[in-house]
C-alpha cells in the first residue's frame, strides 16, 4: 500500500515484554506479526498479514490473525484506520497522524494532528465533543484528480 514516514521507536523485545506484562502468551504467529509491523512501517490489513504469514505457518487460520490483532490493539501496540470503503488497516501505535484519501484514485497522505488543532478546539468548546483524528481517513479529491476533472469539463 502506501508508505508512511514514521520513526519507529519500539523494538521486538519491548513489545514482547508489554504483551507478557498484560498477561498474554508469546506465540510464533504473534512474534511474526510484530516483526511485520516493526520492519514495515506501512498500513497493513488482516488479509495482507495472513497472506504473508501463511507462507511460513501453513496451518495458520485467519481468525488467529484477527485475535492477535485485537490483543495487540488492546495492549495499545497497534492502532487501526479505515480508508474509505476498504477494510481496517493496522499500524504501530506511534507517531499517530490523520489520513486523507482521494475518493477517485485512493492516493493517501498523512497529516499531523496539529493541522486540525483549531477545528478540534472549536468543536470541543461549542459541541463538547472530542474529535478522534486517526480512526477514519478524511475523504476528498487529490490535486491530480481535480486537474483531470477540470480538463474533462473544459473538453466538453
Ligand atoms: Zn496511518
Ligand atoms: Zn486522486
Ligand atoms: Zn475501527
Amino acid at each position: 500500500m502506501m508508505t508512511v514516514k514514521k520513526s519507529i521507536s519500539y523494538n521486538l523485545s519491548d513489545l514482547l515484554t508489554k504483551i507478557k506484562v498484560n498477561g498474554g502468551r508469546v506465540t510464533q504467529a504473534k512474534k511474526l506479526i510484530l516483526e511485520i509491523f516493526l520492519s514495515n512501517p506501512e498500513h497493513v490489513t488482516a488479509d495482507e498479514i495472513f497472506d504473508n504469514l501463511v507462507l511460513v505457518l501453513p496451518k495458520l487460520n485467519i481468525s488467529t490473525v484477527y485475535r492477535i490483532l485485537e490483543e495487540l490493539e488492546n495492549n495499545q501496540i497497534i492502532t487501526h484506520t479505515h480508508f474509505g470503503h476498504g477494510p481496517a488497516s493496522f499500524e504501530l501505535n506511534c507517531d499517530l497522524h490523520s489520513h486523507i484519501i482521494c475518493q477517485i484514485c485512493n492516493t493517501t497522505q498523512y497529516l499531523p494532528f496539529s493541522i486540525f488543532e483549531n477545528l478540534a478546539n472549536i468543536i470541543n468548546k461549542k459541541y463538547s465533543f472530542s474529535l478522534d483524528l486517526s480512526h477514519f481517513a478524511i475523504v476528498g479529491t487529490c490535486k491530480n484528480c481535480m486537474q483531470l476533472q477540470s480538463n474533462q469539463l473544459q473538453n466538453k
